[in-house]
């Protein structure tokens, strides 16, 4: 925590542009029979039997990330999963990704190293092959851009539209951890400003952290479904909150949702430092973003498949566009979620 990136040695003037790329690209390997031709040539070449899925995310130094607490191969890791998130959100197997990164010469190549162990080990754990990319430098901070490949069959890709009226609304894992280790990191910073010897006592904040800068694309469960026999009529992955993507799911279905607040899964650690912090949990878990969990619906048919599975949590369900997109609260209200920041409960009410 708190490296100072200015402190390692080869500058990446010293490797050129050719050598700097070989060099971070040099311990790839191949693992899908699909890239027929990976990083070397002017472009890659991939074979896919079924539709091909595409999707990139940009992450830009002090929009997206703050090197003063974020480690670079963890953020080398996120990076890749934000992306792989998108594919899986598609119902679709990621197989592929292109890595551009753009940095200025205050990045050492030791530095890049650390972000592309990162990016190795995401690789490497999620089965997927780094076939290209673009390196370029940069007058100030850092981006990566990362484009991610996958692949499903046609009937099995699922879309945000597909959503109607009955359906269940189900999530998986648990969510508003993401936002609440970043109030932590934030926090510690701060202090860490005030006085640079302090050392942070992160443990009991360990998962609400590791949520935020190490987060895990669910890979497991498009894999799940299947095994279940279940088609979700929409998905959507959890990257800006739960109201944002409920929103997104019924405004692209032409429905409208009924969540309901006791249904919510949250984690004790993340009831326990909403607490501390002062914060509504219900209001983080809708608004508090990068959880990068899935959210998406099934016919009610599919609900005996997927009861009691500890992935899963059914949250709600879908109704008629008239009635709206509402949160039912533990007192029974009915409260509308909104689009932007669903603010709080005692206002609602008004
Ligand atoms: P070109 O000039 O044809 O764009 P480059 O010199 O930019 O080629 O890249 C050479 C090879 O290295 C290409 O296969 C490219 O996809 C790959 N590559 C370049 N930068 C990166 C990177 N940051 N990560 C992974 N592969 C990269
Ligand atoms: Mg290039």
């Amino acid at each position: 925590m708190f490296s100072n990136t200015e402190d390692s040695k080869t500058k990446l003037s010293e490797l050129g542009e050719f050598g700097l790329i070989d060099h971070l690209t040099k311990h790839f390997s191949i693992q899908q029979s699909s890239t027929l031709k990976s990083i070397g040539d002017d472009a890659a070449v991939l074979e896919h039997k079924d539709p091909i899925v595409v999707t990139t995310d940009m992450l830009v130094e002090g929009i997206h990330f703050d090197l003063s607490y974020s480690p670079l191969k963890h953020l080398g890791y996120k990076a890749v999963m934000v992306n792989l998130s998108d594919v899986y959100a598609m119902n679709a197997k990621a197989t592929q990704i292109t890595v551009s990164i753009s940095c200025s010469n205050r990045f050492t190549v030791e530095a890049l190293e650390e972000l592309y162990a990162g990016i190795h080990h995401a690789a490497s754990l999620y089965n997927i092959d780094v076939v290209g990319g673009d390196t370029t430098s940069a007058i100030k901070g850092l981006s990566i851009s990362i484009t991610a490949i996958g692949t499903a069959k046609k009937e099995k890709i699922t879309y945000r539209s597909g959503a109607k009226p009955n359906d269940l609304v189900v999530v998986s894992g648990d969510l508003g951890s993401a936002f609440m280790g970043l109030k932590v990191l934030e926090r510690e910073k701060e202090v860490f400003k005030v006085n640079p010897n302090s050392q942070p006592d992160l443990e009991k904040y360990t998962y609400l952290v590791e949520r935020q800068l190490k987060p895990e694309a669910r890979k497991d469960i498009p894999e799940l479904l299947e095994k279940l026999g279940v088609l979700p009529t929409a998905m959507i992955d959890i990257s800006d909150g739960l109201s944002s993507e409920i929103i997104h799911i019924s405004k692209n279905s032409n429905v409208g949702a009924n969540l309901f607040e006791d249904k919510l899964p949250m984690d004790p650690a993340l009831i326990a430092t909403c607490e501390e912090f002062e914060l509504d949990s219900t209001t983080v878990v809708l608004n508090g973003g990068e959880d990068y969990e899935l959210l998406f619906t099934i016919d009610q048919k599919d609900y005996d498949k997927i009861k009691g599975n500890p992935n899963l949590s059914v949250i709600g369900h879908i109704t008629e566009a008239k009635e709206g997109i509402h949160l039912i609260t533990r007192a029974n209200q009915k409260l509308p979620i909104q689009a932007m920041g669903w603010n709080s409960m005692d206002k609602e009410e008004n």
